[in-house]
């Protein structure tokens, strides 16, 4: 299996407001918008470095699993998600090489994208994610 590109970094924070000041202020990142996701009780706001985003994770949830990454382990890095392409043969290319998949299936995330969590059990301690366009598995049906 070999990945296309790093796609994104997830990080983790209480408020992204209070985070403005230093992605969009210090840094100079392009601000792209908001997005809430349900399926993991997030607000994520994107900025734009090069070819590769900045995603900050708000929980809109105590029940949010970025809320329970905040408890347990505090603001900062969440995860790296790598663009692949026909991200369940990539799945099952990593079960079957012994890998514990958090999604054994795709779930969908935010930018339209069909997302999968490799558990950070098994990916050294670095929660690791596959992307792929949702348009990308509808035109191979098609
Ligand atoms: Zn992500």
């Amino acid at each position: 299996m070999s990945v296309k590109s790093l796609n994104h970094i997830g990080i983790a924070v209480r408020s992204i407001d209070e985070q403005k000041t230093f992605y969009e202020g210090a840094l100079g990142l392009a601000f792209e918008g908001f997005e809430d996701v349900p399926s993991q009780k997030v607000r994520v706001a994107f900025y734009r470095a090069g070819d590769v985003r900045i995603e900050l994770l708000e929980p809109t949830s105590t029940d949010s699993p970025i809320s329970k990454f905040l408890e347990k382990r505090g603001e900062g890095l969440h995860h790296l998600a790598f663009a692949v392409e026909d991200i369940q043969a990539r799945i099952d290319e990593l079960k079957s090489s012994g890998f514990r998949m958090i999604d054994e299936v795709p779930r969908s995330g935010a930018h339209e994208m069909h997302i999968a969590f490799v558990h950070p059990k098994s990916s050294f301690g670095v929660l690791t994610e596959l992307c792929e366009p949702a348009s990308a598995g509808q035109s191979h049906d098609g």
